[in-house]
Protein backbone atom coordinates (compact mmCIF):
# COMPACT_ATOMS: atom_id res chain seq x y z
CA UNK A 1 0.00 0.00 0.00
CA UNK A 2 1.49 3.06 -1.42
CA UNK A 3 0.83 6.20 1.24
CA UNK A 4 1.40 10.34 0.70
CA UNK A 5 2.08 12.14 3.47
CA UNK A 6 -0.29 14.83 4.79
CA UNK A 7 1.94 18.18 4.63
CA UNK A 8 -0.06 20.00 7.56
CA UNK A 9 0.86 17.33 10.04
CA UNK A 10 2.88 14.66 8.88
CA UNK A 11 0.32 11.71 8.92
CA UNK A 12 1.66 8.52 6.34
CA UNK A 13 -2.01 8.45 4.91
CA UNK A 14 -2.47 5.29 2.78
CA UNK A 15 -3.95 6.55 -0.57
CA UNK A 16 -6.68 4.17 -0.41
CA UNK A 17 -9.24 5.12 1.75
CA UNK A 18 -11.91 3.26 3.31
CA UNK A 19 -15.58 4.64 2.40
CA UNK A 20 -17.68 3.24 5.14
CA UNK A 21 -21.13 3.88 3.44
CA UNK A 22 -21.69 1.16 1.48
CA UNK A 23 -20.86 -1.82 3.52
CA UNK A 24 -22.60 -5.00 2.48
CA UNK A 25 -25.90 -5.44 3.24
CA UNK A 26 -28.21 -8.39 4.57
CA UNK A 27 -32.05 -8.70 5.45
CA UNK A 28 -32.35 -4.58 4.90
CA UNK A 29 -29.32 -4.17 7.33
CA UNK A 30 -25.68 -4.05 7.41
CA UNK A 31 -24.02 -7.19 6.55
CA UNK A 32 -21.91 -7.16 9.91
CA UNK A 33 -19.86 -10.10 9.58
CA UNK A 34 -18.31 -9.37 6.29
CA UNK A 35 -18.17 -5.67 6.84
CA UNK A 36 -16.22 -6.01 10.16
CA UNK A 37 -13.54 -8.83 7.92
CA UNK A 38 -13.31 -6.43 5.07
CA UNK A 39 -12.48 -3.52 7.43
CA UNK A 40 -9.83 -5.80 9.18
CA UNK A 41 -9.03 -6.97 6.06
CA UNK A 42 -7.99 -3.84 4.68
CA UNK A 43 -6.07 -2.41 7.66
CA UNK A 44 -3.87 -5.72 7.59
CA UNK A 45 -3.08 -4.78 4.14
CA UNK A 46 -1.88 -1.11 4.61
CA UNK A 47 -5.71 0.91 4.37
CA UNK A 48 -5.55 3.41 7.50
CA UNK A 49 -8.00 5.84 6.32
CA UNK A 50 -11.88 5.19 7.19
CA UNK A 51 -14.47 7.87 6.50
CA UNK A 52 -17.64 7.50 7.87
CA UNK A 53 -20.65 9.96 8.80
CA UNK A 54 -22.85 10.68 11.20
CA UNK A 55 -26.59 9.30 8.66
CA UNK A 56 -24.35 6.93 6.65
CA UNK A 57 -26.42 3.18 6.66
CA UNK A 58 -29.14 4.89 8.37
CA UNK A 59 -26.85 5.82 11.55
CA UNK A 60 -25.47 2.38 11.48
CA UNK A 61 -22.02 2.66 10.15
CA UNK A 62 -20.23 4.49 12.64
CA UNK A 63 -21.48 1.97 15.43
CA UNK A 64 -20.00 -0.69 12.77
CA UNK A 65 -16.74 0.80 12.31
CA UNK A 66 -16.72 1.58 15.90
CA UNK A 67 -17.34 -2.76 16.48
CA UNK A 68 -14.50 -3.28 13.84
CA UNK A 69 -11.82 -1.23 15.14
CA UNK A 70 -11.77 -3.26 18.54
CA UNK A 71 -9.26 -5.00 19.37
CA UNK A 72 -6.49 -3.22 18.69
CA UNK A 73 -7.50 -1.74 15.36
CA UNK A 74 -8.39 1.60 16.47
CA UNK A 75 -4.72 2.78 17.14
CA UNK A 76 -3.61 1.63 13.79
CA UNK A 77 -6.22 3.89 12.22
CA UNK A 78 -7.40 7.25 11.44
CA UNK A 79 -10.87 7.71 11.41
CA UNK A 80 -13.05 10.29 9.50
CA UNK A 81 -16.40 11.53 10.64
CA UNK A 82 -18.80 14.29 9.69
CA UNK A 83 -21.12 17.22 11.22
CA UNK A 84 -24.48 17.60 9.13
CA UNK A 85 -25.03 21.22 9.20
CA UNK A 86 -28.32 20.40 7.95
CA UNK A 87 -29.32 18.95 11.01
CA UNK A 88 -27.89 21.66 13.39
CA UNK A 89 -30.04 24.75 14.07
CA UNK A 90 -28.21 25.37 17.19
CA UNK A 91 -24.90 24.85 19.22
CA UNK A 92 -26.64 21.83 21.72
CA UNK A 93 -27.42 20.04 18.36
CA UNK A 94 -24.09 20.07 17.23
CA UNK A 95 -22.88 18.90 20.90
CA UNK A 96 -25.55 16.17 21.03
CA UNK A 97 -24.91 14.82 17.35
CA UNK A 98 -20.63 14.99 18.26
CA UNK A 99 -21.24 12.68 22.15
CA UNK A 100 -23.28 10.11 19.66
CA UNK A 101 -20.75 9.63 17.04
CA UNK A 102 -17.85 9.39 19.83
CA UNK A 103 -20.36 6.76 21.76
CA UNK A 104 -21.06 4.92 18.66
CA UNK A 105 -17.53 5.21 17.56
CA UNK A 106 -16.48 3.65 20.51
CA UNK A 107 -13.34 6.05 21.03
CA UNK A 108 -11.90 9.30 22.58
CA UNK A 109 -11.31 11.15 19.70
CA UNK A 110 -11.70 11.56 16.20
CA UNK A 111 -8.92 12.09 13.72
CA UNK A 112 -10.33 14.24 11.05
CA UNK A 113 -13.62 15.66 11.62
CA UNK A 114 -15.55 17.42 8.63
CA UNK A 115 -18.46 19.48 8.26
CA UNK A 116 -20.35 17.30 6.35
CA UNK A 117 -21.50 18.47 2.45
CA UNK A 118 -21.21 22.25 2.75
CA UNK A 119 -22.67 23.49 -0.86
CA UNK A 120 -21.99 27.11 -0.17
CA UNK A 121 -20.37 29.62 1.90
CA UNK A 122 -23.67 30.79 3.85
CA UNK A 123 -23.79 27.47 5.72
CA UNK A 124 -20.14 28.02 6.96
CA UNK A 125 -21.23 31.18 7.83
CA UNK A 126 -23.95 29.73 9.56
CA UNK A 127 -22.07 27.57 11.92
CA UNK A 128 -19.72 30.20 12.90
CA UNK A 129 -22.34 32.49 13.87
CA UNK A 130 -24.14 29.96 15.79
CA UNK A 131 -21.10 28.82 17.51
CA UNK A 132 -20.09 26.00 16.16
CA UNK A 133 -16.59 26.56 14.68
CA UNK A 134 -15.31 28.29 17.70
CA UNK A 135 -16.73 25.29 19.65
CA UNK A 136 -14.87 22.85 17.08
CA UNK A 137 -11.86 24.88 17.91
CA UNK A 138 -11.95 24.46 21.14
CA UNK A 139 -12.42 20.05 20.49
CA UNK A 140 -9.47 20.81 18.62
CA UNK A 141 -7.60 22.30 21.94
CA UNK A 142 -8.75 19.56 23.96
CA UNK A 143 -7.32 16.55 21.78
CA UNK A 144 -10.97 15.35 21.08
CA UNK A 145 -10.79 16.05 17.25
CA UNK A 146 -7.04 16.59 15.40
CA UNK A 147 -8.21 18.10 12.14
CA UNK A 148 -10.96 20.15 11.00
CA UNK A 149 -11.96 19.92 7.30
CA UNK A 150 -15.25 20.04 5.36
CA UNK A 151 -16.78 18.07 1.95
CA UNK A 152 -18.12 19.09 -0.46
CA UNK A 153 -20.68 19.37 -2.91
CA UNK A 154 -21.39 22.91 -4.65
CA UNK A 155 -20.30 24.82 -7.44
CA UNK A 156 -16.19 25.73 -8.05
CA UNK A 157 -16.99 29.56 -7.25
CA UNK A 158 -18.49 28.05 -3.74
CA UNK A 159 -15.27 25.92 -3.18
CA UNK A 160 -12.82 28.83 -3.42
CA UNK A 161 -14.84 31.06 -1.16
CA UNK A 162 -15.13 28.16 1.53
CA UNK A 163 -11.62 26.80 0.81
CA UNK A 164 -9.97 30.39 1.87
CA UNK A 165 -12.46 31.37 4.56
CA UNK A 166 -10.76 29.38 7.14
CA UNK A 167 -7.59 28.06 7.89
CA UNK A 168 -8.79 24.09 6.91
CA UNK A 169 -6.56 21.34 7.92
CA UNK A 170 -7.68 19.34 5.05
CA UNK A 171 -10.74 18.67 2.68
CA UNK A 172 -13.19 16.84 0.31
CA UNK A 173 -14.20 16.92 -2.73
CA UNK A 174 -16.10 14.65 -5.49
CA UNK A 175 -13.49 14.34 -8.19
CA UNK A 176 -13.07 11.95 -11.20
CA UNK A 177 -11.96 12.15 -15.26
CA UNK A 178 -15.84 13.21 -15.38
CA UNK A 179 -15.63 16.00 -12.87
CA UNK A 180 -12.57 17.47 -14.06
CA UNK A 181 -15.01 20.39 -14.85
CA UNK A 182 -17.55 19.73 -12.49
CA UNK A 183 -18.14 20.79 -8.22
CA UNK A 184 -15.05 21.47 -7.32
CA UNK A 185 -13.43 20.76 -10.37
CA UNK A 186 -9.42 20.60 -11.08
CA UNK A 187 -8.86 24.18 -10.71
CA UNK A 188 -10.36 23.71 -6.92
CA UNK A 189 -8.41 20.86 -6.10
CA UNK A 190 -4.85 22.46 -7.38
CA UNK A 191 -6.12 26.07 -4.87
CA UNK A 192 -6.99 23.97 -2.25
CA UNK A 193 -3.51 22.50 -2.85
CA UNK A 194 -1.65 25.41 -3.31
CA UNK A 195 -3.01 26.47 0.14
CA UNK A 196 -1.16 23.42 1.78
CA UNK A 197 -4.55 21.40 2.11
CA UNK A 198 -4.54 17.99 2.00
CA UNK A 199 -7.16 17.02 -0.46
CA UNK A 200 -9.25 13.55 0.17
CA UNK A 201 -10.79 12.34 -2.71
CA UNK A 202 -14.63 11.04 -2.97
CA UNK A 203 -16.67 9.37 -5.44
CA UNK A 204 -13.93 8.17 -7.60
CA UNK A 205 -15.93 6.07 -9.49
CA UNK A 206 -19.05 8.11 -8.98
CA UNK A 207 -20.85 5.55 -6.93
CA UNK A 208 -20.22 2.91 -8.99
CA UNK A 209 -21.49 4.82 -12.23
CA UNK A 210 -18.42 4.62 -13.69
CA UNK A 211 -18.19 1.07 -13.81
CA UNK A 212 -21.83 0.28 -14.52
CA UNK A 213 -23.60 2.84 -16.71
CA UNK A 214 -20.22 3.62 -18.92
CA UNK A 215 -21.25 4.56 -22.88
CA UNK A 216 -20.15 1.21 -25.03
CA UNK A 217 -18.20 3.79 -26.63
CA UNK A 218 -15.99 4.82 -23.39
CA UNK A 219 -15.39 0.95 -22.39
CA UNK A 220 -13.88 0.52 -26.21
CA UNK A 221 -11.95 2.89 -25.99
CA UNK A 222 -10.45 1.88 -22.23
CA UNK A 223 -10.45 -1.85 -24.26
CA UNK A 224 -8.01 -0.06 -27.33
CA UNK A 225 -5.18 -0.20 -24.56
CA UNK A 226 -2.45 -2.85 -24.66
CA UNK A 227 -2.75 -3.99 -20.71
CA UNK A 228 -6.39 -5.27 -19.90
CA UNK A 229 -7.38 -3.09 -16.63
CA UNK A 230 -11.23 -2.79 -14.94
CA UNK A 231 -12.95 0.68 -16.01
CA UNK A 232 -12.56 1.14 -11.78
CA UNK A 233 -8.73 0.61 -12.07
CA UNK A 234 -8.95 3.16 -14.97
CA UNK A 235 -11.00 5.76 -12.91
CA UNK A 236 -8.62 5.33 -9.60
CA UNK A 237 -5.28 5.56 -11.51
CA UNK A 238 -6.56 8.42 -13.18
CA UNK A 239 -6.74 10.88 -9.89
CA UNK A 240 -3.86 9.17 -8.07
CA UNK A 241 -1.60 10.48 -10.96
CA UNK A 242 -2.36 13.82 -9.59
CA UNK A 243 -0.14 14.70 -6.87
CA UNK A 244 -2.13 17.01 -5.52
CA UNK A 245 -4.34 14.33 -3.96
CA UNK A 246 -3.71 12.67 -0.76
CA UNK A 247 -6.24 9.79 0.11
CA UNK A 248 -8.86 8.29 -2.69
CA UNK A 249 -12.09 7.15 -0.77
CA UNK A 250 -14.00 4.46 -1.87
CA UNK A 251 -17.22 2.88 -0.82
CA UNK A 252 -16.42 -0.70 -1.04
CA UNK A 253 -18.82 -3.10 -0.55
CA UNK A 254 -17.61 -6.18 -1.89
CA UNK A 255 -14.59 -8.47 -1.03
CA UNK A 256 -12.99 -8.20 -4.43
CA UNK A 257 -13.48 -4.63 -4.67
CA UNK A 258 -11.18 -4.27 -1.38
CA UNK A 259 -8.69 -6.65 -3.04
CA UNK A 260 -8.95 -5.27 -6.35
CA UNK A 261 -8.57 -1.63 -4.51
CA UNK A 262 -5.60 -2.84 -2.26
CA UNK A 263 -3.94 -4.23 -5.03
CA UNK A 264 -3.73 -1.44 -7.67
CA UNK A 265 -2.85 1.25 -5.03
CA UNK A 266 0.44 -1.13 -4.52
CA UNK A 267 2.25 0.78 -7.72
CA UNK A 268 -0.37 3.99 -8.43
CA UNK A 269 2.17 7.01 -7.99
CA UNK A 270 1.47 10.13 -8.67
CA UNK A 271 2.35 11.86 -12.55
CA UNK A 272 3.24 7.74 -13.86
CA UNK A 273 0.48 8.08 -16.29
CA UNK A 274 2.34 7.55 -19.84
CA UNK A 275 0.98 9.66 -22.95
CA UNK A 276 -0.46 6.49 -24.24
CA UNK A 277 -2.30 6.28 -21.50
CA UNK A 278 -3.41 10.29 -21.14
CA UNK A 279 -4.31 9.80 -24.95
CA UNK A 280 -7.23 6.90 -23.89
CA UNK A 281 -8.72 9.71 -21.37
CA UNK A 282 -8.51 12.33 -24.29
CA UNK A 283 -10.83 10.27 -26.04
CA UNK A 284 -12.82 8.92 -23.27
CA UNK A 285 -13.47 12.58 -22.44
CA UNK A 286 -14.18 13.65 -25.98
CA UNK A 287 -16.75 10.62 -26.16
CA UNK A 288 -17.93 12.11 -22.51
CA UNK A 289 -18.43 15.38 -24.07
CA UNK A 290 -20.34 14.64 -27.35
CA UNK A 291 -23.16 12.89 -25.06
CA UNK A 292 -23.00 15.80 -22.63
CA UNK A 293 -26.31 17.63 -23.31
CA UNK A 294 -25.62 21.19 -22.24
CA UNK A 295 -21.79 21.87 -22.74
CA UNK A 296 -21.08 24.05 -19.48
CA UNK A 297 -17.52 23.58 -18.13
CA UNK A 298 -18.70 25.20 -14.60
CA UNK A 299 -16.07 28.21 -15.43
CA UNK A 300 -18.63 30.05 -12.89
CA UNK A 301 -18.26 33.35 -15.08
CA UNK A 302 -22.27 33.33 -14.96
CA UNK A 303 -22.39 32.79 -11.24
CA UNK A 304 -23.82 34.74 -8.63
CA UNK A 305 -27.07 34.64 -10.06
CA UNK A 306 -29.48 37.74 -8.00
CA UNK A 307 -31.70 35.23 -7.70
CA UNK A 308 -29.54 32.41 -6.22
CA UNK A 309 -29.89 29.69 -9.05
CA UNK A 310 -26.89 27.19 -8.81
CA UNK A 311 -26.55 28.00 -12.78
CA UNK A 312 -23.74 25.25 -13.30
CA UNK A 313 -25.05 23.04 -10.96
CA UNK A 314 -28.31 22.57 -12.41
CA UNK A 315 -27.09 22.00 -15.12
CA UNK A 316 -24.52 19.02 -14.24
CA UNK A 317 -26.75 16.91 -12.77
CA UNK A 318 -28.88 17.13 -15.83
CA UNK A 319 -26.02 16.13 -17.85
CA UNK A 320 -25.45 13.48 -15.66
CA UNK A 321 -28.89 12.06 -16.30
CA UNK A 322 -28.23 12.01 -20.16
CA UNK A 323 -24.62 10.80 -20.11
CA UNK A 324 -24.95 8.27 -17.33
CA UNK A 325 -28.41 7.01 -17.08
CA UNK A 326 -29.02 7.98 -13.83
CA UNK A 327 -32.87 7.61 -12.49
CA UNK A 328 -31.72 8.44 -9.17
CA UNK A 329 -29.98 11.48 -10.40
CA UNK A 330 -33.48 13.37 -9.44
CA UNK A 331 -33.04 12.99 -6.29
CA UNK A 332 -29.46 14.24 -5.46
CA UNK A 333 -30.43 17.39 -7.41
CA UNK A 334 -33.21 17.83 -4.64
CA UNK A 335 -30.58 16.84 -2.08
CA UNK A 336 -27.81 19.53 -3.51
CA UNK A 337 -29.97 22.48 -4.77
CA UNK A 338 -32.76 22.07 -2.29
CA UNK A 339 -32.48 20.75 0.75
CA UNK A 340 -29.08 20.96 2.09
CA UNK A 341 -27.81 24.37 1.40
CA UNK A 342 -28.65 27.57 3.44
CA UNK A 343 -30.90 29.09 0.45
CA UNK A 344 -32.36 26.26 -2.38
CA UNK A 345 -30.51 26.95 -5.68
CA UNK A 346 -32.84 25.21 -8.02
CA UNK A 347 -33.24 26.18 -11.72
CA UNK A 348 -36.68 26.79 -11.08
CA UNK A 349 -35.90 29.70 -9.30
CA UNK A 350 -34.62 31.67 -12.24
CA UNK A 351 -36.61 35.08 -13.13
CA UNK A 352 -35.52 35.06 -16.70
CA UNK A 353 -33.08 38.67 -16.01
CA UNK A 354 -30.82 37.37 -18.42
CA UNK A 355 -27.69 38.70 -16.76
CA UNK A 356 -26.11 35.22 -16.92
CA UNK A 357 -25.58 34.90 -20.51
CA UNK A 358 -24.22 37.64 -21.02
CA UNK A 359 -21.06 36.14 -19.24
CA UNK A 360 -21.25 32.92 -20.35
CA UNK A 361 -17.83 31.74 -22.93
CA UNK A 362 -19.95 29.02 -24.05
CA UNK A 363 -22.99 31.14 -25.34
CA UNK A 364 -25.37 28.59 -23.25
CA UNK A 365 -29.07 29.75 -23.78
CA UNK A 366 -29.33 29.48 -19.80
CA UNK A 367 -32.39 30.92 -19.47
CA UNK A 368 -34.13 27.92 -22.10
CA UNK A 369 -31.56 25.27 -20.78
CA UNK A 370 -32.89 25.90 -17.01
CA UNK A 371 -36.64 25.31 -18.57
CA UNK A 372 -35.49 22.12 -19.48
CA UNK A 373 -33.55 21.09 -16.38
CA UNK A 374 -36.37 22.00 -14.53
CA UNK A 375 -39.15 20.24 -16.63
CA UNK A 376 -36.89 17.17 -16.31
CA UNK A 377 -35.12 17.27 -12.95
CA UNK A 378 -38.42 18.94 -11.06
CA UNK A 379 -41.33 17.22 -10.79
CA UNK A 380 -45.14 18.56 -9.85
CA UNK A 381 -44.33 18.09 -6.01
CA UNK A 382 -41.20 19.27 -6.06
CA UNK A 383 -41.24 22.43 -3.68
CA UNK A 384 -43.60 20.89 -0.91
CA UNK A 385 -41.30 18.13 -0.37
CA UNK A 386 -37.98 20.51 -0.56
CA UNK A 387 -39.75 22.63 1.94
CA UNK A 388 -40.95 20.02 4.32
CA UNK A 389 -37.36 18.29 3.79
CA UNK A 390 -36.00 21.27 5.06
CA UNK A 391 -38.03 21.28 8.03
CA UNK A 392 -37.33 18.06 8.89
CA UNK A 393 -33.50 17.78 8.68
CA UNK A 394 -33.03 20.16 11.07
CA UNK A 395 -32.82 19.25 14.50
CA UNK A 396 -32.33 21.42 17.84
S1 LIG B 1 -31.53 34.56 -16.14
FE1 LIG B 1 -32.13 33.30 -14.43
S2 LIG B 1 -30.31 32.19 -13.86
FE2 LIG B 1 -29.67 33.88 -15.14
S3 LIG B 1 -29.11 35.47 -13.68
FE3 LIG B 1 -31.24 35.82 -14.28
S4 LIG B 1 -32.45 34.73 -12.75
FE4 LIG B 1 -30.34 34.01 -12.58
S1 LIG C 1 -20.75 30.71 -17.60
FE1 LIG C 1 -21.63 29.17 -18.96
S2 LIG C 1 -20.12 27.52 -19.01
FE2 LIG C 1 -19.60 28.85 -17.26
S3 LIG C 1 -20.69 27.91 -15.52
FE3 LIG C 1 -22.06 29.43 -16.36
S4 LIG C 1 -23.33 28.30 -17.82
FE4 LIG C 1 -21.57 27.03 -17.38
Amino acid sequence: MLTRINQKNGDQLSILGFGCMRFPTKGGGIDEERSIKMIRYAIENGVNYFDTAYFYHNGKSESLLGDALTGGYREQVKIATKLPPFMVSKLDGAKKIFATQIAKLKTDYIDYYLLHMLTDKATFDRMVDIGVIDWLEQLKREGKIHNLGFSFHGSKTDFEEIVQAYPWDFCQIQYNYLDENNQATKSGLQLAHSLGIPVIVMEPLRGGKLVNNLPPEVIKAFQSYDKKRTPAEWALRWIWNHPEVNVILSGMSDEAQVTENIKIASDADANILTEEELEVFDQVKAIMQEKTKIPCTSCGYCMPCPYGVNIPGSFASYNDKYLLGLKQNRWKYMQTLGVLSKQPSYASMCKECGKCERHCPQNIAIREELKNVKKEMEGPFFKPIVRIARKITRVE
